[in-house]
């Protein structure tokens, strides 16, 4: 039976993000800016059917949408397998954020496997950027995978640019053009501090307030208020929007859960540590269980990361040094999956 499971800031468990490998196929510079990394091992990584198990308690516990993420999660072999089996449970929204790379060529699979939507990472349309931003030469095969996305997902697609200054900030324009000639909302994402970004900087930071003043007069669009992005109308009739989570956090709408792809599940993206639900899984706990350790560990919740954050105000710097990131790669952003 469904309910509704709140935490201690009365937000209710609603949203899952699934991190289904930390392995990525790009090495942004504001997420994966080291040389080397430390991995998940192998004999970790939850199985579709695990996963799949996982689901079912948290849409037991009120669990209405699910993202699949990563790392960037195309590299998980046979995906559409997953996206079946979530498919076929009563979640109103089944989504998965990705870089594009591989995209082309999985986008029909996707689809006919039942995803609702995707949405692409896209940071620049600039050949030569996007490889001093991923140190990767894949801007072509990520346009190839948003144009098949946009024939197979004419509705559902979305693109997701960070924006950061002296990096990408001339392509706010750019970027919304883009958008409208492939049908795709744009949303800017300002530069978070999270664990992984080694590199962050406040003054990098291009903030909701300064995008707004670049695109220029805006209607702002009323949501039912525990969306992560504002949406804004320009005065062309364009809708973007804003996901503002560095410099006007969204903490107390917050309802996402995260599942790392060896199953912690996490409460909030700068959160320290997570709970362990492999294991019980794999010793064969009860779907009672499963779903009283979940209930426990949201309704103790009282995450605020993004907002304590910003209450340093001027003496904020990266949240993790690599060295503890290495000791601990459950503190990545590219396993906790953004
Ligand atoms: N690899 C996939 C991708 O890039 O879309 C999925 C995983 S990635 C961690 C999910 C999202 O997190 C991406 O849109 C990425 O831009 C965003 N992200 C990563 N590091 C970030 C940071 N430091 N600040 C803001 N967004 C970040
Ligand atoms: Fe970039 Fe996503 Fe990979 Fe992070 S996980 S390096 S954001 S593509
Ligand atoms: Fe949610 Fe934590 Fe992000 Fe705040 S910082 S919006 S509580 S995940």
């Amino acid at each position: 039976m469904t309910q509704v499971t709140a935490d201690a800031l009365a937000r209710p468990l609603r949203n899952l993000r699934i991190s289904v490998t930390d392995r990525c196929n790009l090495r942004c510079a504001y997420c994966m800016p080291e040389e080397d990394y430390v991995w998940l091992p192998g004999a970790q990584i939850l199985s579709f059917e695990e996963l799949s198990a996982l689901v079912d308690r948290f849409i037991a516990l009120g669990v209405k949408k699910v993202r699949l993420t990563g790392g960037e999660p195309l590299l998980r072999r046979e995906l559409p397998e997953l996206v079946k089996l979530l498919a076929s449970k009563p979640l109103e929204d089944l989504a998965l954020t990705t870089n594009g790379v591989l995209l082309e060529a999985q986008a029909q699979a996707l689809a006919d496997a039942g995803l609702h939507r995707v949405t692409v990472s896209l940071d620049t349309l600039t050949p030569a950027r996007f490889v001093a931003l991923t140190r990767r030469d894949a801007l072509s095969k990520v346009l190839a995978g948003i144009d098949a996305a946009a024939r197979v997902f004419p509705k559902g697609l979305k693109l997701d640019a960070v924006m950061i200054k002296g990096l990408n900030d001339d392509e706010l324009v750019p970027l919304l053009d883009f958008g409208s000639r492939v049908g795709a909302e744009v949303r800017f994402i300002e530069y978070m501090d999270v664990g992984g970004a080694t590199l962050w900087s406040r003054a990098q930071v291009l903030s909701r307030a300064e995008m707004l003043q670049r695109l220029g007069p805006v209607t702002a669009i009323a949501d039912d208020g525990w969306a992560p992005a504002e949406r804004f109308r320009l005065a062309d009739g364009r809708v973007f929007g804003i996901i503002a989570s560095t410099t006007a956090p969204f903490c107390r709408t917050c309802d996402r859960a995260r599942l790392t792809a060896d199953g912690m599940l996490l409460t909030c993206l700068y959160g320290r540590s997570g709970t362990d639900l492999k294991t019980p899984l794999r010793a064969g706990a009860s779907a009672g269980e499963l779903e009283a350790l979940v209930r426990g560990v949201w309704s103790a919740r009282r995450d605020r990361g993004a907002e304590e954050r910003l209450a340093l105000s001027a003496a904020r710097a990266p949240l993790r040094a690599p060295q503890e990131l290495h000791d601990d790669p459950h503190l990545e952003m590219h396993t906790r999956g953004g």
